[in-house]
């Protein structure tokens, strides 16, 4: 799958601050990254079959509670292994945050993807520090404040992203195991 298409880093780096050892040890995310390969089709079917009515007001609460129990700051997978997409508003805005030429800034850190849009020229994100912070997190991509797309109907409308994001991503393996829990 396309790396700027499928993948949109990252949702927030606030809150508060999760060691990898607590999400190791949280029951439910525990081996997490094997769960979400072994639930993959089950994921797939139930995204095909899914009823926006049901699903979409139940969104927020769980995209919340997700995120009480994966910590960006332990995990940055997506800063790591994709890029967003930088759209024209988040080249100007980063460039001026930077205080370097538009055109400099597209030529020190991005290339064109097959689709016409400007990613990363290489994983890990330029921006990524070696806390797993965001440099830039203020002025990041606006593919990046959205991401992972838990709280939003593209979580239903975009089922390959989806299932894409699942595999990498505790969120959206915590948010889609909740929505197909039984009774829940
Ligand atoms: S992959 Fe998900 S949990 Fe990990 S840093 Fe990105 S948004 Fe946060
Ligand atoms: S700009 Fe920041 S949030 Fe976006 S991918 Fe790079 S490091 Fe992650």
């Amino acid at each position: 799958m396309e790396q700027s298409e499928a993948l949109f880093p990252r949702h927030r780096l606030l809150g508060t601050h999760v060691c990898v050892s607590c999400i190791m040890h949280s029951p439910q995310l525990r081996n997490w990254e094997r769960k979400a390969a072994e639930n993959a089709k089950a994921y797939r079917r139930f995204l095909e079959k899914a009823d926006r009515r049901q699903v979409l007001p139940r969104l927020p609460e769980l995209h919340e509670e997700a995120f009480r129990h994966a910590d960006c700051l332990s995990c940055a997978n997506c800063c790591r292994n994709y890029s967003p997409r930088f759209k024209t508003p988040d080249i100007k805005r980063l460039s001026r945050a930077l205080r370097m030429r538009e055109g400099v800034f597209i030529e020190t850190y991005l290339r064109l993807d097959e689709d016409g849009d400007y990613v990363v020229k290489s994983t890990p994100c330029p921006f990524l520090g070696a806390d797993n912070r965001c440099s830039v997190y203020e002025e990041r991509p606006s593919d990046c404040r959205r991401f992972p797309y838990t709280d939003e109907d593209v979580l239903l409308k975009r089922p390959a992203i989806t299932l894409k994001n699942a595999s990498f991503c505790p969120a959206v393996h915590w948010v889609l195991e909740r929505l197909m829990a039984p009774g829940t």
